[in-house]
């Protein structure tokens, strides 16, 4: 057997850290991107339940580990753990990737760049438009603030399962960003058609749809979506959700959470690393994965 040694005392260390951390891609995209650029990295999944989020960061500094990203329920836990946070982050409340520069932990979201990036195609047609949002929760709260500072939207809906998280949110946003044309619904789908139907967006961030569960919609009504649409569903397990066919049926243009997926992680890398991640081939890379 040939062995080789291809991590060694220069290899750099990135972990995803989060509780449970089994359904998270991120390892298997980052390490494909170091693979394909000859970088001398290593991504890791590490299991770290919130009684031990301080002490993981600790550790992270002393094995100098160079970054982190953090997920589902730490998110908004490490912000007051870390010295220094970008704005994005402040506003939104929550963290998913920590750069150790030198012992100094950093927080960034890189998920509102995952949307802006996403989106930018749309720019003109989303400008002045009303849009929709599906869920209050972080992935949620990236895309409200990615559409409020970036896409000059002129109203959001957010429609939840429990309307006082939706409220509450509509609250957070019109005070820390002064945008104050949000409106929040409970989420029962036969009475949002006409919410949907004047929608220029319909972005959907809950979790309905993800595998296994991938016979589950956030909506099954066909008459919410229509020609002239654009409707984003942030899941990329599968790439094509429930609620993507059916938009797709009625003539609206979707968009993946893949691209969002990439594009977000591509942020962290360079962060990290300061290199540009090979995204067109990543992304090759995770769809031929995610469709085998
Ligand atoms: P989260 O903070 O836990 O929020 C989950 C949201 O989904 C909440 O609004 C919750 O409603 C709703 N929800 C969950 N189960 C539901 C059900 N059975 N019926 C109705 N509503 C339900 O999670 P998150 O961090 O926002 O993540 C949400 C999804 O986004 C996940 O699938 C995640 O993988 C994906 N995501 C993708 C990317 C990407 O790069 N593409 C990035 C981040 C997240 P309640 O408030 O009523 O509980």
């Amino acid at each position: 057997m040939q062995v080789q040694n291809k991590f060694n005392q220069n290899t750099k260390i990135i972990g995803v850290i989060g509780h449970p951390i089994k359904h998270s891609f991120s390892p298997l995209m980052h390490n494909i991107s170091f693979e394909l650029s000859g970088l001398n990295y290593l991504y890791l999944p590490f299991d770290v339940p919130p009684a031990l989020l301080k002490d993981s960061l600790k550790g992270m500094v002393a094995l100098g580990i160079k970054g982190f990203n953090v997920t589902i329920p730490l998110k908004e836990k490490v912000l007051p753990l870390l010295k220094d946070v970008s704005e994005e982050a402040n506003i939104i409340g929550a963290v998913n990737t920590i750069v150790n520069e030198e012992g100094t932990l950093k927080g960034y979201n890189t998920d509102v760049y995952g949307v802006v990036e996403t989106l930018l195609p749309f720019k003109d047609e989303l400008s002045n438009s009303k849009v929709s949002i599906i869920g209050a929760g972080g992935a949620a709260r990236s895309v409200i603030y990615a559409l409020i500072r970036n896409f000059n939207v002129a109203q959001i809906s957010i429609i939840n399962r429990t309307e006082q998280i939706a409220e509450s949110l509509k609250d957070y946003f019109s005070t820390k960003m002064l945008f104050n044309e949000i409106k929040s619904f409970p989420l029962v789908p036969p009475d949002l058609i006409e919410v949907f139907r004047d929608s220029k967006l319909i972005v959907n961030t809950t979790s309905m749809g993800m595998f296994p569960e991938v016979d589950d919609s956030a909506t099954t009504i066909k008459e919410s979506f229509m020609k002239g649409q654009i409707v984003f569903d942030v899941i990329y397990n599968p790439i094509k959700t429930k609620l993507l066919k059916l938009a797709e049926s009625q003539g609206a243009t979707i968009v993946t959470g893949l691209k969002m997926f990439v594009e977000q992680g591509a942020k962290s890398y360079e962060l990290w690393t300061g290199e540009q991640m090979p995204k067109e081939k990543v992304m090759k890379a995770l769809e031929s994965y995610l469709t085998s």
